[in-house]
């Protein structure tokens, strides 16, 4: 059985995409060097070389041809990305020579890489805590320039800083709290109730104010789901084809041409939106549009904002269910059909024409109002991982049962049993306390070679 602990082997993996002009294949273990010095010629053999050093050369293969000319880079334990040996080969960017390298690294014993096997490897050996690891992942993943933000910030450790700050807080009152066992017969209070409480009321607020910023940090790192919807012919397509600047959606007179949900995104001020066009919601018999309109059902009760598309035509509203949380956005469209003295200024409605662009910036910037992210700046912590969300939640419920159990007099073992399931929630998150189910469901998500 795979054991996902285990960091005895050396692994490769090719590091970037195909396509690329270069490729990077990676080695990493105790025996990176010497198998790469059995592929590599060059002025020098890499185990007598220094680390942090580059060495141009040729790759061979068995029979002693030239696969490529390469550059090597050679990081030497403890200082490389893993904490162990590694070497990075920069190649030509063929699949062709990137296989080849591979299968010799494999021939001289290597192992391939399991997704996210680098990053695991640096998180075993104390590289980074697994909020940092994760954060890996994020920064990779990134499309937008606050979804960027976070990532870095929680991948340059701002977040792990705080958590580490409120368990070393915990684990100060943990331990006042069991040297009170210890002289239970002497019946003393080491940890100062007041105090206590005002510690933990501190650390309630500051767990609350992380998860609250899960709202925000989940919609971008995820996107701002937006349903475009409203009755057969609005324009709903149309408009969805001028907001990503692309000819996503078919656009057609003819009542019901949008059959299905179709979905695209674009990037507005750093944050990414994701559009769905629904199927125009009416009464039909066709069974193809009928599981289209289910289809737009579904994209409506996902949507972070609906909005509802009416037409100079067709100007009314019709009733859309909504949760209390769901932004709604009233647009008429068509408004190039109109004269102006034809349909008067409303404040709650945007008027725009998706065919000549008019409104459409007005539409954009209401759109982007709605994800408010003027609390963010460059350092300032959010959560964006569910993961963590739900850390975040278990840590709270536990603080919640210690300061019930304060306002009980519970005696200090109980007492320092909740706070300990906080350290526990907490340690979770960066990894303090964890599992190999864990480890692999959060790597199992990581690309091979990172
Ligand atoms: P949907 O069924 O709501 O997706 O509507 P479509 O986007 O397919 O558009 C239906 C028709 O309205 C097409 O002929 C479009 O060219 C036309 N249309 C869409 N937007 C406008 C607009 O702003 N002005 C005018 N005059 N026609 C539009």
């Amino acid at each position: 059985m795979y054991n996902y602990l285990d960091t005895t082997t050396t692994i490769v993996a090719t590091a970037t995409a195909t396509g690329g002009a270069v490729a990077v294949v990676r080695l990493s273990g105790k025996d990176a060097i010497t198998i790469a010095d059995k592929m590599f010629r060059g002025k020098h053999k890499l185990s007598e070389s220094k680390g942090y050093t580059l060495h141009y050369g040729t790759i061979v293969n068995g029979c002693g041809e030239v696969v490529d000319d390469v550059v090597v880079a050679l990081f030497c334990a403890p200082h490389s990305y893993t904490g162990d040996d590694t070497v990075e080969i920069t190649l030509h960017g063929s699949e062709y020579i990137t296989s080849e390298v591979i299968r010799l690294a494999i021939e001289y014993g290597a192992t391939m890489a399991t997704p996210g096997e680098f990053t695991r490897r640096a998180f075993l050996a104390g590289k980074m805590d697994l909020s940092r690891a994760e954060a890996v992942a994020d920064i990779i993943a990134s499309d937008s320039r606050w979804s960027h933000n976070i990532a870095s910030t929680q991948m340059r450790g701002g977040y792990s800083e705080k958590l580490s700050e409120l368990r070393g807080e915990l684990l100060i009152l943990c331990s006042l709290l069991e040297l009170e066992l210890d002289f239970s017969e002497e019946d003393v209070e080491f940890a100062d109730r007041t105090t206590l409480r005002q510690t933990l009321n501190t650390i309630t607020a500051q767990i609350e104010c992380l998860k609250s910023s899960f709202a925000l940090g989940n919609v971008i790192k995820n996107g701002v789901n937006v349903a475009i919807v409203g009755k057969p012919n609005v324009g709903k397509s149309t408009l969805l084809n001028v907001l990503v600047g692309d000819d996503r959606a078919m656009v057609s007179d003819i009542a019901g041409t949008t059959r299905d949900s179709i979905e695209a995104t674009t990037t507005i001020d750093g944050i990414r939106y994701r559009f769905v066009d629904t199927a125009g919601i009416h009464a039909t018999d066709d069974t193809l549009e009928k599981m289209g309109i289910d289809r737009s059902y579904r994209a409506i009760s996902n949507a972070h904002i609906i909005l509802h598309l009416a037409s100079t035509e067709e100007p009314e509203f019709e009733i859309i269910e909504k949760d209390d949380n769901q932004h709604y956005i009233k647009v008429i469209n068509k408004i190039d059909r109109i004269t102006s003295s034809d349909f008067s200024d409303t404040n709650d409605v945007i008027k725009i024409s998706a065919k000549s662009g008019f409104g459409i910036d007005t539409l954009r910037h209401r759109l982007r109002k709605i994800t408010d992210t003027s609390q963010l700046g460059a350092g300032s912590i959010v959560v964006s991982n569910m993961r963590h969300y739900s850390a975040l939640n278990s840590a709270s419920e536990a603080l919640m049962d210690a300061r019930r159990g304060m306002d009980m007099n519970i005696p200090s073992d109980l007492l320092s049993e909740d706070i300990h399931r906080v350290l526990h929630h907490l340690g979770e998150i960066t990894g303090e306390i964890t599992s190999e189910d864990i480890l692999q469901s959060i790597f199992s998500k990581f690309c091979i070679g990172k």
